[in-house]
């Protein structure tokens, strides 16, 4: 099928375009690289199957033929880029969504969603199951991330609901892998960027605080169910093995064998405590179970990391 994803160019969104022309799909991708490297799809223009248009979906989406099914991935997704970008971040999770939902009304073709953990704020309810409805707060540095997408999943809704588009919402968790950029403000891009420079792990708050790391391949395999199913859901797509953030600093020491010590900062105002999918609905609908552990994506990611030490910065020579 033709696929528009929006988003293509992002950290998922190239890994999707990928998983989408090896099994012989067409794409077209949509970007305009306010958060991601345009090198991340450059391996992708000279596929016939493959083309670019970079745009900002906030203000359009317009693709010229047929699609059968539109990936809405576009939006900033790492904590400093939506606080560097609130009211971009606030434009792409409503007139982007709804401008990627009326160009899958225009065709007749699947939606699927890129909605996020963060729906769930911080959550009173633990392990999160799709039914919880969350606890955010509204005005929030964060709300601009979380409400966005919260109106994005019901927007979403309401065009099944008023139109009978056929839609998907994936509630994605946090994801690392290849591709994330080094210096994009997460913490397993953070942790590994800083032990193989040799710089302090920032570890903020007391590192107590837990997330659930799900390795991109397997992420990406889920995305890919769902576009395949004209299953609404919403459907957690995580890996449910949660790990506190002390912990993940301390594994990534291990695993890069850095010399690198633990420096403690400041938590950022409403910083979730505790985070960990049910996945339940996800395996039962759609077939679908993460695969690789955090150890094997892990040295995949920092593997990718240590092959580009220019981008790592200063002291990669450390
Ligand atoms: P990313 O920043 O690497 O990718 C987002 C892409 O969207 C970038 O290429 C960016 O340039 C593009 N974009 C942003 N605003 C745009 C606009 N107005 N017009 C066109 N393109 C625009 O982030 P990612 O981690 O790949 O996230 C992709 C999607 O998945 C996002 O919607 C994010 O909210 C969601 N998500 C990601 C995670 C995760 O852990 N990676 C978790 C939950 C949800
Ligand atoms: N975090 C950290 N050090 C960093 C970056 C993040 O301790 O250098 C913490 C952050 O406060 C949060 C967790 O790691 O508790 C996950 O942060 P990330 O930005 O990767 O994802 P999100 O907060 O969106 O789940």
């Amino acid at each position: 099928m033709r696929v528009a994803v929006t988003g293509g160019g992002g950290f998922l969104g190239s890994h999707l375009c990928e998983a989408l022309l090896r099994r012989g799909d067409s794409v077209v991708c949509l970007d305009n690289f306010s958060t991601s490297d345009p090198a991340n799809i450059a391996h992708l223009l000279s596929n016939p199957s493959f083309e670019l248009q970079q745009t900002d979906v906030s203000v359009s989406v317009e693709v010229t033929g047929h699609v059968e099914a539109v990936a809405h991935l576009a939006s900033p997704a790492s904590p400093p880029d939506y606080l560097r970008q609130p009211l971009e971040t606030l434009a792409v999770g409503s007139r982007g969504t709804e401008n990627a939902l009326r160009l899958a009304r225009r065709h007749g073709a699947r939606f699927v969603l890129a909605s996020t953990s963060e729906i769930y704020g911080d959550p009173l309810v633990h392990p999160q199951d799709e039914t919880y409805w969350g606890n955010v707060n509204p005005i929030g540095p964060r709300s601009v991330y979380d409400e966005s997408k919260r109106y994005a999943e019901a927007v979403t809704a309401a065009y099944h609901r008023a139109y009978h588009v056929n839609v998907g919402i994936a509630r994605i968790f946090n994801t690392y892998g290849p591709r994330m950029r080094p210096h994009d403000g997460r913490v397993v891009s953070s942790f590994i960027t800083q032990a193989l420079t040799g710089e302090p792990l920032t570890v903020y708050g007391d590192g107590k605080q837990t997330r659930s790391f799900c390795f991109v391949d397997d992420l990406v395999r889920g995305l890919v169910a769902l576009l395949d199913s004209s299953e609404m859901g919403p459907f957690n797509l995580g890996n449910p093995a949660e790990r506190t953030v002390s912990e993940l600093a301390e594994i990534v020491l291990e695993m890069t064998g850095s010399a690198s010590e633990v420096q403690y900062h400041p938590l950022p105002e409403d910083d979730p405590v505790r985070r960990r999918p049910v996945i339940t609905r996800a395996r039962e609908v759609l077939g679908w179970e993460p695969e690789v552990d955090v150890t094997e994506g892990l040295r995949l990611t920092i593997a990718y990391f240590g092959a580009r030490p220019a981008e790592l910065g200063v002291s990669a020579a450390a």
